[in-house]
Formats: structure tokens, C-alpha cells, sequence
């Protein structure tokens, strides 16, 4: 059966911040807490998003979001929650803080733990429309998190696991592309990267949802014509609201099902050791996942090839590795820093996580690791098997 659903609410334009006490009264939210991370708030976005609250100087505030969201942050900001009284939540970040206030608007209804709601261990069903409000604002263009239905959370065993559920996407997403124009050169890279896999995992991936796949195409499109000059002019403001535009596409095709870029990036989120960026890893893994993919996908590729605008029969991996080349991307996995003794046990994790069924070309843990043992060295699959 395929299952199409477009569910939220979006405010979409440059200055749409400013109406975020307007969603606030439609959803009934009196009393919001914050979720973002310290980083936004050295950056004055906090300070922004209280200047359009009515009383924004009172509403609590969780800044304590890691890199890769953690159940301990979850449930130290639902602590937060509780403490206060709240009765909503304003996500206001890139996907982890979005992720995280999932986890807490999750929580803060359904009794835990946590465990019990992931995707992987029969946990959909268990997510109920009692979900907390969540309004959501993205400061990056990339996870689509704030349109999208899943939230990663690392559990304190170390399993990054998706929680998937249509109760998880935010009730109303405000994507003003103004919010991203201070965003820099390196995230911004990374973050877009992330929107471009989302685009084209959700495209590749076999199951029927056409819809979803004239998104990601559309999606694809923007963000190939706009990432660079988004990274090398942060300031242009045509370049982020494209950009704005394609990760949102990203996130609404994510129902189609990602792939093996990403049931490789979970995991690798996940490590303990390194803290990896989920935007760089999938840059990195897209060239060697499109060499691996491609005996099953050759009609597609070709209309792959023709949206990111080069000529019948290119090599569509030697295209994303010279844009991330020109993005500033990390050769490797050795160059990101990637314990290389990890790779069998996150070749193994790949193949249980929830990404790795739609991926077009079932892939075996042996499969995953040669991506992996390629993408750690550099160059290509091919040369590499
Ligand atoms: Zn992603």
C-alpha cells in the first residue's frame, strides 16, 4: 500500500518569524518552552524569536541540545518542561533541537521510555495524536525536520534510532529564509548536502509515491542551481530561500523512505567516539551509495542526470564528489575522523536500520562495508572491489 499524507501547516517567506504569536494562539499554546542549542544562541536567534513573543523574556528556554540529539537531553529539556508547566513547544534550529522537542512533545504525554517508541522495535503504532503542540522553526537548510515525521535520537546504549510517526511532525513550520542568512559557509555546505540526499534517496527509493518523487526532483533542482552561491554568499538572500525551499521538499518526500546513505549516517551519527556532522557524512557516502545503487536504477539516473544538468551517460557519482569538492567537503570518512575498527559494527547497524529497506539495491552488511571501506579511503567503489 503506499501511503501519501501532506499534513502540516507552513508559513513560508523571509520575515514569516514575525507571525509566530499567531500559531501560537491557533494551537492554544500558552505557556511554550524554547528548545534550541547553545550555539543559536551566541548567534542572537534566541534573542529574535523571544522579541516577537508576547512576554518572550519569561518563556523557559532548553539551550542544552548536543550535536546529535540524546535521550538524556530529552529528558533533561522535559524536566524543564514539566518544572514549568508548559504546555507546547518552539523548536528553533537545524534538525537536532527539531528532533529533540519531538522527543520531549513524545514524552511529555507518553508514559516511557523512550526505547519503546522507536520505529525499529514496533513503536509506530504507540504514537498517539496526544503528541504536545510543536511549532517548528529551521535555522538551516537541510534536515526538513521541521515538515518531517521522524526524529534520530541517540539512546544511552549508543543506538541512534528513528521515532516515526505523523503525530511527530510539528503542527505548523515557520521557514523564514532569514533566519539562515548568518548560517556559516561550512554548515551551510553540509546542511545542503543533506537536503540534496534527502532528494535524491526519496527519488531512488522503490516505493510508489509519484508525488513525492516530482518533490524531490523539484527539490534536487534548487538546491544543485543555489548551494554554491549559497555557501560562498551567505548573504544572498534569492540563494537561501532557495535553498529553504529544497530542504523543505527534502522533508516532505521523506514518506517515499530514504536509503543506504542515510541507514549508514544513523549510525554513524550515533558514534561516541566523534561527533560527525549528519549533513558531511551523507555528502560523503552519496557518491559511493549512487555507485552501489546504480545497476538498479538506470532510468532514473537518467533523469537524475538531467536535473542536476549534465549530459546522458555522465557519472552521476564523479558530479556529487566534484560539488563537494567545490562545497569544501571532507574527502573520506579518514578524513572526518572515523575510527576505522568502527566500520563492521555501523556496516552491521546499517542493515537494521529503518532507512535501509527503501534503499533501491537491498544491501547486506557486507555490502555496507565495502561502501564504507571505500568512502573511508577516498576515490571510488568501483576501485576499490
Ligand atoms: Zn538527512
Amino acid at each position: 500500500m503506499s501511503l501519501i499524507t501532506y499534513l502540516t501547516t507552513i508559513r513560508f517567506a523571509p520575515g514569516a518569524l514575525a507571525e509566530l504569536g499567531d500559531d501560537l494562539q491557533e494551537l492554544n499554546i500558552r505557556k511554550p518552552l524554547i528548545i534550541a542549542d547553545v550555539g543559536l544562541e551566541r548567534a542572537g536567534l534566541i534573542d529574535r524569536l523571544r522579541n516577537v513573543l508576547p512576554n518572550g523574556s519569561d518563556v523557559p528556554t532548553f539551550t542544552g541540545t548536543p550535536t546529535n540529539p540524546t535521550e538524556g537531553a530529552v529528558l533533561a529539556a522535559l524536566d524543564l518542561y514539566r518544572s514549568r508547566g508548559c504546555d507546547g513547544l518552539i523548536a528553533i534550529g537545524g534538525g537536532s533541537p527539531i528532533d529533540l522537542a519531538k522527543g520531549v512533545a513524545l514524552l511529555s504525554t507518553h508514559s516511557g521510555p523512550l526505547e519503546g517508541y522507536a520505529a525499529i522495535l514496533g513503536g509506530i503504532p504507540k504514537i498517539t495524536a496526544a503528541v504536545a503542540p510543536l511549532i517548528a522553526l529551521p535555522t538551516t537548510a537541510g534536515t526538513g525536520s521541521e515538515v518531517g515525521r521522524a526524529a534520530l535520537i541517540t539512546l544511552e546504549d549508543g543506538r541512534k534510532l528513528g521515532f516515526i510517526s505523523p503525530h511527530l511532525i510539528p503542527q505548523r513550520a515557520i521557514c523564514d529564509p532569514e533566519l539562515t542568512l548568518g548560517l556559516p559557509p561550512a554548515l551551510t555546505a553540509a546542511t545542503g548536502m543533506d537536503a540534496i540526499t534527502h532528494c535524491v534517496e526519496t527519488f531512488l527509493s522503490p516505493r510508489f509515491n509519484p508525488p513525492a518523487e516530482a518533490i524531490a526532483l523539484d527539490g534536487l533542482e534548487r538546491a544543485v542551481k543555489n548551494i554554491e552561491r549559497a555557501v560562498t554568499h551567505g548573504d544572498d538572500a534569492a540563494a537561501r530561500h532557495e535553498m529553504m525551499m529544497a530542504a523543505l521538499e527534502g522533508g516532505l518526500t521523506f514518506q517515499k523512505g530514504l536509503g543506504a546513505v542515510h541507514a549508514l549516517s544513523h549510525p554513524l551519527g550515533g558514534l561516541k567516539q566523534v561527533s560527525l556532522h549528519h549533513g558531511t557524512l551523507n555528502a560523503v557516502l552519496l557518491p559511493y551509495v549512487i555507485e552501489f545503487n546504480e545497476k538498479n536504477c538506470g532510468p532514473k539516473y537518467d533523469v537524475l542526470r538531467q536535473r542536476v544538468g549534465i549530459g546522458p551517460g555522465a557519472n552521476l557519482a564523479d558530479f556529487f564528489r566534484n560539488l563537494n569538492a567545490r562545497l569544501d567537503m571532507p574527502e573520506s570518512l579518514a578524513a572526518m575522523g572515523v575510527p576505522r575498527v568502527t566500520l563492521p559494527s555501523i556496516a552491521e547497524s546499517a542493515t537494521k536500520d529503518h532507512s535501509s529497506a527503501t534503499n533501491p539495491r537491498p544491501a547486506s552488511a557486507s555490502d555496507y562495508l565495502a561502501i564504507l571501506e571505500a568512502a573511508y579511503e577516498g576515490g571510488s567503489l568501483h576501485a576499490s572491489t
